[in-house]
């Protein structure tokens, strides 16, 4: 099926697909915003970013939205972005990653065993998306965690999503509240879920978030998956 054509599905009412389609009508103030860049910018790709890495994967990272000049430019998730070069190089230390990141998404970078995804696909205005359109986008989430039957580990990058993934899992949020360096397990097993504060130019910067810090975070995320190996 095409990327983001609707399909009825017995049981299941419409299912969209892990990706929207390059014009997905579904947030008309995100429309908005990538008509006005498409444009000013017709040589960006200037449409919801889709998913990075194998479905394969035992690890999932989910970010909040593609940057304006970063992955909505792209068309990658992180980049181009500066969260980008901290999530990258981290990657590669932990193993997640293989080859050199150079901001293109034609770097020959791989991922391995790892894959990135955003909450909301689509760049918002100011890197803010409001709650109806992550709420909107949320079934994009719930069709990529649903085509990786590995899915072992999830990062949330920051709080919007992490409260996305509780509400994608069915976790109640007041049980699991967002931490950084917490690790949420799930009533009936299943993926764990890592927070983090997002890696941010801003939280880099003012120091919410270290390079350590967030190597601690894919360190917990290494001795997990040391206790789960692939299914494949
Ligand atoms: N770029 C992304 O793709 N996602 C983020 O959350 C931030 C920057």
């Amino acid at each position: 099926m095409p990327a983001g054509r609707a399909c009825a599905r017995p049981g299941l009412g419409v299912w969209l697909g892990a990706e929207p389609g390059r014009d997905c009508p579904r947030c008309p103030r995100l429309v908005d915003f990538r008509e006005t860049w498409r444009a000013k910018k017709p040589d960006w790709e200037n449409a919801p970013v889709p998913s990075f890495g194998p479905a394969a994967a035992r690890l999932l990272i989910v970010g909040l939205a593609p940057g304006l000049q970063g992955a909505n430019r792209t068309g990658r998730p992180f980049t181009g972005d500066y969260a980008g070069d901290l999530l990258y190089a981290t990657l590669k230390e932990f193993g997640f990653a293989r080859g050199t990141y150079e901001a293109r998404p034609d770097d020959g970078l791989t991922l391995i065993d790892a894959r990135i995804t955003n909450a909301v696909r689509c760049v918002p205005p100011e890197n803010k998306p409001t709650g109806p359109e992550i709420t909107t986008c949320r079934p994009f989430l719930v069709a990529t965690m649903a085509e990786m039957p590995n899915l072992a580990a999830i990062v949330a990058l920051g709080r919007i999503a992490h409260d996305t993934l509780m509400g994608t899992l069915g976790w109640k949020k007041s049980a699991h509240p967002f931490g950084h360096g917490a690790v949420h397990a799930g009533p009936s097993g299943g993926a764990a879920v890592f927070d983090s504060y997002h890696c941010s130019r801003y939280n880099t910067n003012t120091g919410v978030l270290t390079p350590d810090m967030f190597r601690a975070v894919f360190s917990k995320v290494r001795a997990h998956l040391a206790d789960a190996p692939p299914k494949l």
